[in-house]
């Protein structure tokens, strides 16, 4: 998709700080984190959010969250804990409309979330 931020970093025609990358899948810090570590795991080809997912990204799902588990690992937070996020829509507080995957950790996160 030509306008949607998360497909120009995909790409490379924007920068970010990526810190993981295969053919399917990119990582990259969030330019304004919330906690110590804060990374966005997206997939590369464009899917506007959770609702958009198809039968066919099951496995594209399950590779994202075995990346999530590797990268909690590189940022030394596996072992203390950490949070996942997704959001959906907007009262889900999405706000950009290219799935992506929060990592959070480094700090105590509260439940319920706000
Ligand atoms: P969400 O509110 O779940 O849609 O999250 C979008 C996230 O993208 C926010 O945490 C933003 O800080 C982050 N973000 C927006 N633009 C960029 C960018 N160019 N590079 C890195 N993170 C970004």
């Amino acid at each position: 998709m030509t306008d949607c931020i998360f497909c120009k970093i995909a790409n490379k025609e924007i920068p970010s700080d990526i810190v993981y990358e295969d053919d399917k899948i990119i990582a990259f810090k969030d330019v304004s984190p919330q906690s110590p570590v804060h990374i966005l795991v997206i997939p590369k080809k464009h899917i506007g959010s959770l609702n958009d997912l198809d039968e066919e990204d099951t496995s594209l799902i399950g590779d994202i969250f075995k990346i999530i588990k590797k990268l909690a690992k590189d940022m030394g937070v596996d072992e203390e804990g950490y949070r996942v996020v997704n959001n959906c829509g907007e009262l889900g507080g999405q706000t950009v409309h290219h799935i992506h995957f929060h990592l959070m950790g480094g700090r105590k996160f509260s439940w319920p979330p706000g």
